[in-house]
């Protein structure tokens, strides 16, 4: 059970000064930031601290952002707020393809940030109420299940019926 109403926020970011730009306005508006400057921290800070919350670049050392995008939503539908200098449309429609719930383009105003970061947790129920929370799941739910019957490779698996097309043309 959490002590306070503070949201923990993780920023996976590897700028340094925009990390520390990012944290010093959100504690500023009173939210507890843990940061993580690759993919495979951020995983692993996601994993031990189960932020409220997740703002990620996509340009990372290790792996691609898209990727902790993919890998987070396997399991969970926390809020996830893409940092990103890429502002090509096609950019923006992956990332929320994948799960994201929004996307801000690089460069960014400290306020716009802020005022996102409020307006997805409220979206989600995190912030008030309980009603925002359920429709949010199912909202999540439904992307989950779609993504799941696509594979990532493109494929889709096989359903019983197309097997069984593929028998009548084999016999
Ligand atoms: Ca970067």
């Amino acid at each position: 059970m959490m002590s306070n109403n503070k949201f923990k926020i993780l920023i996976v970011e590897d700028e340094a000064n925009i990390l520390s730009f990012i944290k010093a306005n959100l504690e500023i508006s009173d939210y507890q930031v843990i940061c993580a400057e690759t993919c495979a921290l951020g995983m692993m800070m996601y994993a031990s601290y189960h932020p409220d919350l997740i703002v990620l670049d996509l340009g990372l050392p290790d792996r691609d952002g898209l990727s902790l995008i993919q890998d987070v939503r396997e399991a969970d539908t926390v809020p996830i707020i893409v940092l990103s200098a890429r502002s090509g449309e096609m950019d923006k429609v992956e990332a929320l393809d994948l799960g994201a719930n929004d996307y801000i383009t690089k460069p960014f105003e400290p306020t716009e940030l802020v005022a996102r970061v409020e307006a997805v947790l409220r979206r989600c129920g995190k912030a008030q109420g309980t009603l925002a929370a359920s429709a949010c799941s199912y909202r999540f739910g439904k992307r989950k299940t779609g993504s799941r019957i696509q594979r990532t490779d493109g494929s889709y698996p096989r359903s019983s019926s197309q097997s069984s097309i593929q028998r009548e043309k084999r016999g």
